[in-house]
């Protein structure tokens, strides 16, 4: 079998090799960055922020960043061995052959049990990285809620989205693989679309109700206010909600669920007890800045548009032998096709990665500006450092390593810019 496998190893194996290598060293050295980053600025409190955060919050935050990131590089390391297992190492292979003894090989079943294989497998490995980031990590820092019985239910009903949602699309798009003709990227993409957008109805609908328990907003104080400024916007919502985020961790956010014009507002219990009336108006604001901006469909527009380009680039490879050679893989199939492009295709696009986060704090930046017209710069500052202190989020993030990654503008630099509206 070795044999075998190293005679198919051609230069995509190489340029395969070199980009993950690449990649993972990326990440290696974006996380470094960070720790002795994080670590160099833990002394002091920023100017910024001196009167805000104690001493002791700050390097809070400090040490419980440098956890998260030390844990992360073992969580990317990982990943990469993983991924060569499967590719190859000719785990994937081994998987397409045992399914054959019982599934015709080309047919639909054999290449969607393959694919729930390798997706379940992935899952069944992230399982102890999820158990101690949460009661290790998390725990550690008094983030966490969680009892190990929710974990559990989390997953198992987790296992059952996956398999309702995730199984019929999988044969559909499959289906279309094999049976519509030259342009069946065309109509996958088409199906992808129709998908997410539905999906944009029923998690907030259907599955969201499943983990969390939502609740009328209560605080007439808070309503008032609230109503006030969706009038003041001209938003109409199809009512206030609060979710127990509370029983998972006290990390807090807010959010918008549903589609179209008319939408629920959910806040998070946590968010509700933590700012007072102002800054959860303020916070608010910012959150319906993204939605009148057209934030969301503009990023799910982009979103669209690379999963055409990236379908298409699919329709080229999955006629192309030295694809699957390439990647260990010596049953040609258009099913073990996807999953290669599926597991592959994000080490090559890692590196666009910067430019995903630029537009992203674009948008921050404008819901901000949003907000400062709508409500008041200082209450939404105000909220800011609240939940910069309760999350333990670093006030003094490395700079390369935040343009990467960090969907949200450094603290220091977002509020001096409230400041200044
Ligand atoms: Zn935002």
């Amino acid at each position: 079998m070795a044999y075998s496998l190293m005679t198919m190893f051609n230069a995509f194996t190489w340029t395969f090799l070199a980009a993950l290598l690449a990649a993972t060293s990326t990440r290696l050295w974006l996380s470094q960055r960070q720790i002795r980053h994080v670590r160099a600025h833990r002394g002091a409190v920023p100017p910024t922020f001196a009167d805000a955060i104690p001493l002791a919050a700050h390097q809070k935050a400090a040490d419980y960043t440098v956890a998260k990131t030390k844990f992360g590089m073992i969580d990317n390391v990982f990943g990469a061995v993983i991924l060569v297992v499967l590719t190859l190492g000719g785990l994937i292979q081994w998987l397409a052959e045992q399914w054959a003894r019982v599934l015709a090989p080309e047919s639909i079943w054999h290449g969607a049990a393959v694919i729930a294989s390798v997706f379940a497998l992935q899952a069944a490995l992230s399982l102890p990285f999820a158990l101690y980031r949460i009661f290790g990590i998390e725990e550690r820092y008094g983030f966490n809620r969680m009892t190990l019985k929710l974990f559990v239910i989390d997953v198992l009903k987790g296992i059952v989205v996956a398999v309702v949602l995730g199984v019929p699309l999988l044969v559909v798009v499959l289906w279309l693989m094999n049976a519509a003709g030259s342009l069946w990227w065309l109509y996958v993409w088409a199906v992808l679309v129709v998908y997410s957008l539905f999906m944009q109805l029923v998690v907030p609908m259907f599955i969201m109700p499943w983990f969390n328990k939502f609740s009328p907003l209560q605080d007439q104080t808070l309503v008032e206010r609230v109503e006030r400024l969706l009038a003041r916007c001209g938003f109409r919502s199809r009512g206030l909600y609060v979710m127990d985020g509370s029983k998972r961790s006290s990390h807090g956010n807010a959010f918008f669920a549903g589609v179209g014009a008319s939408k629920r507002i959910v806040f998070f219990d946590t968010l509700i007890q933590r700012l007072d009336p102002p800054e959860v108006e303020a916070v608010l604001a910012h959150e319906l800045g993204h939605y009148k901006l057209n934030h969301i469909k503009k990023t799910l527009a982009i979103h669209f548009g690379i999963m055409l380009v990236s379908l298409f680039v699919l329709g080229l490879l999955v006629g192309e032998r030295w694809f699957y050679e390439g990647l260990g893989v010596s049953s040609i199939t258009l099913s073990v096709g996807l999953l290669l492009f599926i597991l592959v295709a994000p080490v090559f696009s890692f590196f666009l990665h910067p430019l995903e986060t630029l537009l992203s704090r674009k948008h921050e930046f404008e819901a901000d500006a949003y907000a400062t017209s709508h409500s008041r710069a200082a209450d939404l500052v105000q909220a800011l450092v609240k939940l910069y202190q309760d999350n333990a989020s670093t006030l003094t993030p490395d700079p390369v390593h935040s343009a990467f990654y960090d969907s949200h503008p450094p603290a220091a630099v977002r509020i001096a810019r409230l400041k200044t509206a």
